[in-house]
């Protein structure tokens, strides 16, 4: 029995680019019929691959065509450009692809974008998983759940679940203004641990597909994450070097408030000018930066954080 990678069918859609290119293509396969419909996504931020693509691709690879009870599609580079330049946006525009939807035909690049990712992605979908996670800066393990999808974001089983930012125009608020159930899932970036975290991905899109109908149910354990509230960025006050004191062993536990996370230091003198703590009694780090980085500007966020209650 062939697996869901040698029977899916890709389709090229032709999106206006540059004056050099013409046309950027973005990548949409589709494998089985019927209902229930299933969409996993991954690098709608081009600087947050490659761990979402690849734990879709492994999925691919390991799902048997006969586990398929519904129609699955996939979109495995949702923003070819941005992924390209490993940016957020495309210098063309500069929009946030998670804020173009429902995008516009006649639009900027990225609006075009939007319109066609709607239209052949989203629109029609019943369970859309919309995978980012970590990259250039960062390291993160949570999944942002909204009214409706509490459960699916159980199902996810990454070690943080939080309430997401509700705006109808990121990828899941489109997709949940068409009646569709949405999470959208922040797991990856560099280090020493990034295949667990890539392999958490793979078994949580697992999961939540068959617990959803797409695919038969698969033999995993539940992985139930920690409810985070009242989730807070940490941000610098102002440029400098950032020295983390907890690092990649620390993201996704639980620490008491007051423990220090990282520090600015002057970018001159080394001396310490800024502490970050922990401002809860029970602190999920949710989002880190690992390693030493230079802080360019205030207002760069060192972490988020949430409560656990
Ligand atoms: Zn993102």
């Amino acid at each position: 029995m062939p697996t869901l990678a040698e029977s899916i069918v890709w389709t090229d859609h032709p999106v206006t680019s540059s004056l050099a290119y013409g046309t950027v293509d973005v990548r949409i396969g589709t494998v089985g019929e019927g209902g229930p419909v299933g969409l996993l996504v991954a690098s709608v931020h081009g600087d947050e691959g490659p761990w979402g693509t690849l734990a879709i691709n492994r999925l691919l690879a390991d799902v048997r065509l006969e586990e398929l009870t519904g129609t699955l599609r996939v979109v495995p580079v949702a923003h070819p450009l941005a992924t390209e330049a490993d940016a957020r946006q495309t210098h063309l525009d500069l929009l946030d692809l998670n804020g173009s939807f429902p995008g516009d035909p006649a639009g900027s690049h990225t609006q075009r974008l939007a319109a066609v990712l709607a239209e052949h992605a989203v629109d029609g979908a019943d369970v859309v998983l919309d995978v980012h996670g970590g990259g250039s800066w960062n390291i993160n393990c949570f999944t942002y759940r909204f009214p409706g999808s509490e459960h699916v974001a159980e199902w996810m089983g990454t070690p943080v679940i939080m309430d997401g930012p509700d705006r109808a125009s990121s990828l899941t608020g489109h997709a949940r203004a068409q009646g569709a159930v949405a999470v959208w899932i922040e797991m990856g970036g560099r280090g020493e641990f990034e295949e667990d975290r890539a392999a958490t991905v793979t078994r949580g899109l697992r999961r939540a597909l068959g617990k959803a109908g797409v695919l038969t149910e698969a033999d995993l354990p539940d992985e139930p994450g920690s409810l985070g509230v009242g989730k807070v960025p940490l941000s610098t006050s102002r440029p400098g070097i950032y020295r983390p004191l907890l690092r990649e062993a620390a993201l996704g536990t639980v620490v008491a408030e007051g423990t220090v996370i990282g520090e600015l230091l002057d970018p001159l003198s080394s001396e310490v000018v800024e502490t970050f703590r922990a401002p809860f009694p029970r602190t999920v780090l949710a989002l880190l930066r690992p390693t030493l980085a230079r802080i360019e500007a205030p207002g760069q966020v060192v972490a988020l954080v949430a409560e656990i209650v």
